[in-house]
């Protein structure tokens, strides 16, 4: 049943001036082409939950091409299209994007294969989504513009906190969806529908997480990590069983609870792949096939079980020092760490409280910053020392010593004593 209302007001008073004009401007131009021309999905909901949302997904009902380059006449854009899903993305001078769709349905030849696709009307377009909070349109044609289009409650689920599938299929036909309720459940503060969530179970428990390609999964894992608590999400994954069908063997217990709260929490950039470190902090101690396993299935690069090992071999350490009652201190890092790859030192980073944490920073910013002026090249030609090993030892010293403080007109004199004590 077909609900309708208008939410002009909302497009004026809650969406930037410059947002509001350029969807008018879109109606228009449908208009002009004939075509009924709608704003559909997240920005919909978005707009209705009072949330800033840049991402504007047209759906036309007619060939999105014609639309796309009726609308380059007034505005430079580059188009691209991508033509087995009849849509194109429109990119502006400024970096902002418009996608346009053709209206379509897509029907399923087996599961988890990508879709045919069909023309279709507005109605079959949305009831292919995902769930209902993101499966409305708006309608932008200058006449109607503004009006809300709502055809399976999908407004009441909104504004009730509901996270629901729209055919009893839906995670059959595209599994990925598990992951998206999740996202968008611990995102909003929502909660699977009773029903939904059955079927999330049921096709968790039946491996359907196992039919889709590994880079699917992979998107939505890593759309879950940007999320700004994922933490949340993981554990709501965890008590859904999901986990144990991205990652054989993994465990997800308090300390790997605490290892990732700790590095989400510090995390400053997308580097190393946040993507990585969640495998290895729930692989750590799982066996070399499942490594193997996740390798292949996600495209993990082939260090991903070394760096594990690494990890876990320095952090068994740390914390053996740290038992034995002993300080940690500058020195502790230097010879366990050296210079670890970004991936090892994120997750050595998450097994260490905040106090640590800081101290190994520190250790860090010092032995890329602090070099001596003594080489190799000067131990040999002035101090006289033979290539070998003692020259390794002794430059190792000096840095440490440069690192907790030596300054640089005492390296002489520290590399003679040094000397000097054999
Ligand atoms: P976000 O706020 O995270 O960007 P979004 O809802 O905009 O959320 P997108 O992944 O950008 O999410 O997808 C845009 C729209 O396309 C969604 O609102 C939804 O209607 C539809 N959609 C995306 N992925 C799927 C899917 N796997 N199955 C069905 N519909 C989907």
């Amino acid at each position: 049943r077909l609900e309708t209302s208008k939410v002009t007001d909302l497009i004026e008073r809650r969406l930037e001036p410059d947002v509001a004009t350029m969807l008018r401007f879109l109606g228009i131009v449908g208009s002009e082409v004939n075509m009924p021309t709608y704003v559909v999905g997240g920005f919909v909901r978005d707009l209705l939950l009072d949330r800033k949302n840049y991402d504007i997904d047209i759906v036309v009902e007619g060939d999105a091409r014609v639309f796309a380059k009726t609308f380059s006449r007034y505005f430079e854009v580059t188009c691209v299209e991508h033509k087995e899903f009849l849509t194109t993305s429109m990119f502006f001078r400024n970096g902002l994007r418009i996608d346009v769709a053709t209206a379509r349905t897509e029907y399923y030849e087996e599961p988890a294969v990508l879709p045919n696709v069909e023309v279709s009307t507005i109605k079959k377009d949305l009831y292919r989504r995902d769930f209902s909070i993101n499966a409305m349109a708006i309608k932008l044609n200058q006449e109607e513009f503004g009006l809300l289009l709502d055809f399976f409650g999908c407004k009441n689920d909104l504004e009730k906190g509901i996270i629901r599938t729209l055919y009893p299929l839906s995670f059959v036909e595209d599994p990925t969806r598990i992951l998206r309720a999740i996202r968008f459940e611990q995102r909003f503060n929502f909660k699977i529908e009773n029903r939904t969530l059955e079927l999330l179970k049921k096709h968790v428990s039946q491996n359907y997480l196992e039919r889709v390609t590994g880079q699917r999964l992979r998107d939505e894992l890593e759309k879950i990590i940007e999320e700004p608590d994922p933490l949340k999400a993981i554990k709501r994954m965890e008590e859904l069983r999901v986990f144990e069908h991205l990652f054989p063997d993994s465990v997800v217990d308090d300390e790997a609870l605490r290892m990732l709260d700790r590095y989400f929490r510090r995390k400053k950039s997308a580097k190393p792949k946040p993507v990585y470190i969640l495998a290895m902090i729930l692989l750590k101690n799982a066996p070399e096939r499942s490594l193997d396993y996740v390798i292949k299935r996600y495209g993990f690069p082939r260090k991903f079980p070394d760096w594990i090992k690494r990890a876990v071999n320095i952090s068994e350490k740390l914390k053996r020092t740290v038992q034995s009652g002993e300080q940690l201190t500058l020195r502790t890092f230097f010879y366990l760490l050296k210079k670890p790859e970004p991936e090892v030192l994120s997750f050595i980073d998450a097994t260490l409280d905040d106090k640590a944490s800081k101290l190994l920073h520190d250790y860090l910013e010092r032995i890329e910053r602090i070099k001596p002026r003594i080489n190799g090249k000067l131990l040999i030609e002035k101090f006289g020392l033979k290539e070998g090993p003692e020259i390794r030892k002794i430059l190792e010293e000096l840095q440490l010593a440069k690192l907790e403080g030596l300054h640089t007109e005492e390296e002489e004199k520290f590399v003679k004593e040094l000397l000097g004590s054999g």
